[in-house]
């Protein structure tokens, strides 16, 4: 791994593309708008970069469909755009560095999170979904004699995949390298506070061979682009990550136009219960505080509602204020930093009025509820523990995304589970114990797409990323999400 001076060198020295992909080439925008590129932890200008709108959509949905009805990608035997996918991953790995420091510098994570997390994360997902594509078979169903029935899996079309910005190039990874693996044309809409990697990853895919027109970048906002993609009558597939809120409009506008399939992976607020017989209090405070305060609290399934059996309150939260302690705001830029900068001053300005409500409400104070800057300067906040909360706060109710957690006690198992539903959100929820079959018995009863047990984030690309009830629809990752990609045809053939 780089040194601290030796990234501040590079970041110094690094050039971005800025312009929107379509068709194999770099544009700027029909409207000849752009908008501005923002490092948090210095409030640097990065680069302006090409706002798309309708018209770009227009242009770029008309180039994926022309594409995907040539068959140049869509009807390439699965062998071939495994390879050409492999291809890309190498290109991927190969410039991972650059990659790294562009998502730091677009979005204030630290830099030992894009080297050791998120860009190995994108890389091994664009391996195995191109390995795991030419082994997905049709089915041939066990009808009468005297007839054949075919399900075989066929691309879809054109998918548009609209991301946000917590882990920029991660997400996008997740919805594109199924996408492309199963033949689609596809089109990156990435978050308008971190658009940099996904321009940069357009180059590469160029590189890997992956035929003009079939990957495609938009930047721009959500309600212009972003919306224009999710209202076309010829996107067939929207994927998208982000906010409960924009996958209820995504939802609608696919409703508004073409019932195009509609996949959401939203929002989370995952309560993690820690029963009294867990042996092993430690390491939950550990996992619990590595689970709000990484990534600076933004993440989807961020523990930030922990449940605390009333008779060891008072031990583990000593241990979780200890733990608490171990992550400090710093240059993202800084090899040894372990939590960066949130994205941007209006995500500050939400997370800290989060907080303000907390104390208004009545909640307890226990650790950090500061803005706070590095060298001065940028979006920072303190880890934040808030104790004695209510079901009813704001602290409690909604994702704040940030580093705040909210702690709430419980005397019976009934009550923890009680409270742990207690939400619109089903993400993730996780489970301490060292009672074997109470941790399956409560994992049972738990409302969530994923249950950890004994572990946090427990995750790798054999399994499905995804939640229920208001967290979405969908799953990411694992054999599941190349089915998400595909349509099923039934063909019948008469054998009498
Ligand atoms: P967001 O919903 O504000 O934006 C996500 C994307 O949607 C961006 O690209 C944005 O430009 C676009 N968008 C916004 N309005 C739109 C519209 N009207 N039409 C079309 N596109 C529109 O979310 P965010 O702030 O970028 O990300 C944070 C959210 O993402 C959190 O809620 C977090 O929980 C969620 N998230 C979920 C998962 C998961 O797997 N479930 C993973 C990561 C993040």
């Amino acid at each position: 791994m780089k040194s601290y001076s030796q990234w501040q060198e590079m970041a110094n020295s690094i050039e971005f593309n800025t312009n929107a992909f379509i068709n194999g080439a770099f544009v700027v925008a029909q409207s000849g708008e752009t908008f501005s590129s923002i490092n948090p932890a210095t409030g640097e200008v990065l680069a302006e970069v090409a706002s798309c709108d309708s018209e770009d959509a227009e242009i770029a949905v008309a180039v994926a469909k022309q594409v995907f009805e040539s068959g140049s990608w869509s009807r390439k035997p699965a062998l071939e755009r495994k390879k050409t996918l492999l291809k890309f991953a190498d290109l991927i790995e190969q410039h991972a560095e650059t990659l790294s420091l562009i998502d730091t510098l677009d979005m204030g994570k630290p830099i030992a999170d894009c080297v050791g997390f998120d860009i190995p994360n994108t890389i091994e997902t664009f391996r195995w979904t191109a390995e795991a594509i030419d082994k997905v078979y049709g089915e041939i169903s066990p009808t009468n004699t005297n007839s054949m029935a075919l399900m075989t899996h066929e691309p879809i079309g054109v998918v548009a995949a609209i991301v946000p910005w917590n882990y920029p190039l991660m997400m996008a990874s997740w919805k594109i390298a199924p996408a492309l693996a199963a033949g689609n044309s596809v089109i990156l809409k990435p978050s308008e506070k971190s658009p940099l990697s996904a321009l940069f990853l357009a180059t590469l895919a160029k590189e890997a061979g992956i035929p003009d027109g079939v990957f495609n970048v938009l930047p721009g906002f959500g309600h212009t682009v972003g919306k224009a993609l999710a209202l076309h009558n010829e996107v067939d597939v929207i994927t998208f990550t982000g906010s409960t809120k924009v996958a209820g409009q995504l939802m609608g506008y696919a409703g508004e136009s073409n019932l195009k399939r509609t996949w959401l992976e939203a929002g989370g607020k995952s309560p993690c219960i820690i029963f009294a017989d867990c042996e092993d209090l430690e390491a939950a405070a550990f996992s619990a505080a590595f689970g709000i305060f990484s990534n600076q609290g933004e993440v989807c399934i961020a523990t930030s509602r922990l449940l605390i059996e009333e008779s060891i309150k008072d031990k583990f939260m000593g241990l979780l204020v200890e733990q608490a302690k171990n992550f400090i705001p710093g240059d993202p830029l800084n090899p040894d930093t372990n939590m960066g900068a949130i994205v941007d001053q209006q995500h500050l300005n939400n997370i800290i009025s989060f907080i303000e409500s907390g104390v208004s409400e009545g909640a307890n104070l226990l650790y950090g509820g500061n803005q706070t800057t590095v060298d001065g300067q940028g979006c920072f906040v303190q880890p934040t523990i808030f104790t004695d909360t209510q079901q009813n706060m704001s602290i409690v109710e909604n994702e704040i995304f940030g580093p705040v957690v909210a702690v709430n006690t419980f005397t019976t198992w009934e009550e923890a589970i009680q409270l742990a539903n207690d939400s619109k959100y089903g993400l993730a929820a996780g489970i301490w114990t060292d009672n074997l079959k109470k941790a399956h018995k409560t994992a049972r009863e738990l409302q969530a797409g994923m249950v950890w047990i004994n572990n946090w984030a427990g995750s790798d690309s054999t399994t499905p990323f995804g939640g229920v009830k208001q967290s979405g629809n969908a799953r990411d990752k694992s054999l599941h999400s190349i089915d998400k990609y595909t349509e099923m045809k039934t063909t019948w053939i008469d054998l009498s």
